[in-house]
């Protein structure tokens, strides 16, 4: 991470001790934001992996790793680059109004991508492949 930069957050990180919980992911594939932030510690994880990944029901933020997450393009974050052109290429999602969200201030996607991130945000699971594996 560059010295002089602000740290950014990444909204789709490691369910870990230390991680802030973003939200929860409801029946209907949409994710449920917190309004007060919440750090989580290793009883929460724990508790939290008896139930299978917890990256595949809830959202967690902490910050962006950069170079050392392999999502990383150079110069910006890949995830939320595919998740818009997905979304662009399948006609895009209506513009609504920006969700309360406890890291907006700080969050990568926002920075990079501002209300569109927030737009897509909401439908993102960050252990796709454990969703998969469920159905
Ligand atoms: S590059 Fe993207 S996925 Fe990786 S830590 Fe940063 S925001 Fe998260």
């Amino acid at each position: 991470m560059r010295k002089d930069a602000p740290e950014l957050t990444c909204p789709s990180a490691p369910c870990a001790p230390g991680a802030t919980l973003l939200g929860t992911m409801g029946r209907d594939g949409v994710l449920s934001y917190l309004r007060t932030p919440m750090q989580i510690d290793g009883d929460f994880v724990a508790v939290a992996r008896n139930h299978g990944p917890p990256e595949a029901r809830m959202r967690f933020a902490s910050p962006c790793q950069e170079g050392n997450c392999a999502q990383w393009t150079g110069d910006g974050c890949g995830v939320v680059r595919k998740v818009l052109a997905a979304i662009e290429a399948q006609g895009g999602l209506p513009q609504d109004d920006l969700q309360p969200c406890v890291i907006r201030a700080s969050c990568r996607w926002y920075s990079e991508r501002s209300g569109a991130a927030c737009t897509a945000c909401k439908y993102v699971v960050t252990d796709q492949y454990a969703v998969v594996a469920a159905e």
